[in-house]
């Protein structure tokens, strides 16, 4: 099923979201699926549970096109960031339209658990690395806009 993205300036997007216990209900199974499917509809690389109305550390990474599997993420976190940043133009599908250049740790280690509660960690860099970043800080209620260093598009959209 595909869901309703929630889009800026509805709050959901900026508070903090609740840890998932394990085992996880259906519904979280549920709603994993639907992430998927919803973040491939949209042509999206990835998304958060807020963005589907959703107040959980859950994220979800679509760089199939990269030829990284499409994968889940639960109370995923960044356990390690190298010093060394890098820029990168970033969007949201949250904000529609708009897109600027984002500085983050170019590298990082993350870690978070999959359906079944195992845990996951892994070292990366590029645009997976970026990616990865971009959600939880979406499962941290911070969006974009703050990070933005310059706009390179639809600065003028976001007059709430
Ligand atoms: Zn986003």
């Amino acid at each position: 099923m595909i869901l309703k993205i929630a889009t800026y300036p509805n709050k959901i997007l900026e508070t903090p979201c609740e840890e998932v216990g394990f085992p996880v209900p259906d519904a979280v199974r549920q709603l994993i699926k639907n992430m998927l499917e919803t973040v491939r509809d949209a042509n999206g690389i990835g998304l958060a549970a807020p963005q589907v109305n959703k107040n959980l550390r859950i994220i979800v990474v679509n760089l199939e096109y990269a030829g990284i599997p499409a994968f889940a993420l639960i109370n995923p976190k960044v356990a390690w960031s190298s010093k060394k940043t890098t820029e990168m133009e970033e969007g949201c599908l949250s904000i529609p339209g708009v897109f600027g250049m984002v500085e983050r740790p170019e590298k990082i280690t993350f870690s978070g658990q999959d359906i079944n509660g195992k845990i996951i960690t892994a070292r990366c860099g590029g645009i997976l690395s970026k990616v990865v970043q971009h959600e939880i800080d979406h499962t941290n209620g911070i969006l974009i806009l703050e990070k933005i260093k310059k706009y390179t598009q639809g600065k003028e959209l976001l007059k709430k």
